[in-house]
């Protein structure tokens, strides 16, 4: 069989690659393990203007939000699935200082379209905690595991996927142009394999590591559709059940759920919410990051048939669709490569992993 393209891994980086190739009418097959715990299928999915604990606007949100969302609004249509949805994040203040500077920041240019109200004290306090008040931000939260299996039976149905474990010792290269694994032969393999790429023979130089998160799920007896966030977060799900996260833990990069996450994030749900919940579920899955938290993508130093695209770290949600359309057009030569994402910036690691080998 000959393909354009070979894409191995279909987690959301893997996906919305496939989708730009296709819709650029490109033939290719997706080869996936089919595991069952990878961070695509597990993530909480929430698309957030402003993180962590200074509420930094999130990188490029103004191109990458409205691109994600006609994004995954195409892919509703196509798959006939509704898992992207528009939604109110409520981030409760810790103090009056905080009121304040939001009050300030409310009126600027770069934070306005995202804010949509700043609230006054106890506005949401049937639900959380919040003395001194909070900020209504406009967010995002998709459905991670229902867009990937939506995703996989769109592929099937199109005879674009193999579950299967793809073996690099399998791979032949013949030319810049050319790969064969097995029976299969394309232009160019892109590898866009999560936090298993430390283990490629061809990319595993690349500054990516793991970072395992889990999450609870949990039944409440209550109903709302504000997702609360604050060092935790709380998502409604629908019928009585919340996803609460996350954690973050660079020492075991298992997909073992753990006693120690779990009451993390039950500490974290208590200083959040007022409200009594049973744990119903837990999973846990592992992030590719990067420290500079920014992606990368393109080609091998020494085999221009072989690409990656990797390290979306703990927001692929919104760097994913972006940034593979990027990619899409850098693979067929229609546009140059985004400086902070292109792969050439580690070349120089590459070239000193061959110097100590
Ligand atoms: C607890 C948790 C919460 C999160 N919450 C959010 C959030 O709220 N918002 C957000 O934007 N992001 C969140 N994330 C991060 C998000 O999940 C990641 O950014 C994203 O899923 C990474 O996608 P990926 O495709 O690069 O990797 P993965 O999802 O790991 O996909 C890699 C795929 O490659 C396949 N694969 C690997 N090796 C092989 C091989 N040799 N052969 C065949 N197949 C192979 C795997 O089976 C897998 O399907 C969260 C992550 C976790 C763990």
């Amino acid at each position: 069989m000959i393909f354009d393209y070979i894409i191995v891994g279909q987690g959301l980086a893997g996906t919305s690659l496939a989708w730009q190739l296709i819709k650029r009418g490109k033939k290719l097959v997706i080869i996936d393990s089919g595991e069952e715990r990878t961070s695509s299928k597990t993530g909480a999915g929430l698309v957030n203007p402003f993180t962590g604990p200074k509420m930094v606007k999130t990188w490029k949100a103004d191109v990458l939000f409205p691109y994600a969302e006609m994004f995954y609004r195409e892919l509703e249509d196509v798959t006939g699935v509704q898992f992207f949805e528009r939604r109110i994040i409520y981030r409760p203040f810790g103090s009056v200082e905080e009121l304040n500077d939001w009050h300030g920041k409310g009126g600027q240019d770069n934070y306005k379209k995202f804010i949509c109200a700043i609230r006054d004290s106890n506005y949401y306090g049937d639900y959380v905690y919040d003395p001194y008040g909070g900020v209504a931000l406009y967010g995002y939260v998709l459905d991670m595991p229902l867009f990937i299996q939506s995703m996989k039976n769109y592929f099937l149905d199109n005879s674009r996927y193999l579950e299967e474990l793809f073996d690099e010792k399998l791979l032949e290269i013949h030319s810049d142009d050319k790969v064969r694994y097995k029976e299969m032969e394309a232009r160019k393999i892109i590898f866009c394999t999560g936090h298993h790429i430390t283990n490629s023979r061809y990319f595993g130089w690349l500054p990516v590591s793991g970072l395992k998160g889990e999450l609870l799920s949990i039944k409440m007896d209550t109903k709302f559709k504000t997702i609360f966030n604050k060092s935790g977060f709380i998502i409604p799900r629908g019928n009585g059940i919340f996803i609460a996260g996350s954690t973050y833990s660079r020492d075991d990069v298992s997909t073992d759920v753990t006693d120690r996450a779990k009451n993390e994030i039950c500490l974290k749900l208590d200083s959040l919410i007022k409200l009594s919940y049973k744990i119903v579920g837990q999973k846990a899955g592992v992030r590719p990051v990067i420290t500079t938290r920014r992606p990368v993508a393109g080609p091998h130093p020494e085999h221009p048939a072989l690409w990656v695209f990797n390290g979306l770290g703990t927001k692929g949600v919104s760097l994913g669709p972006y940034f593979s359309h990027q990619l899409a057009g850098r693979l067929e030569n229609d546009n140059n490569p985004d400086e902070e994402i292109d792969i050439k910036k580690y070349y120089s690691l590459y070239y000193e992993s061959q110097l100590s080998r």
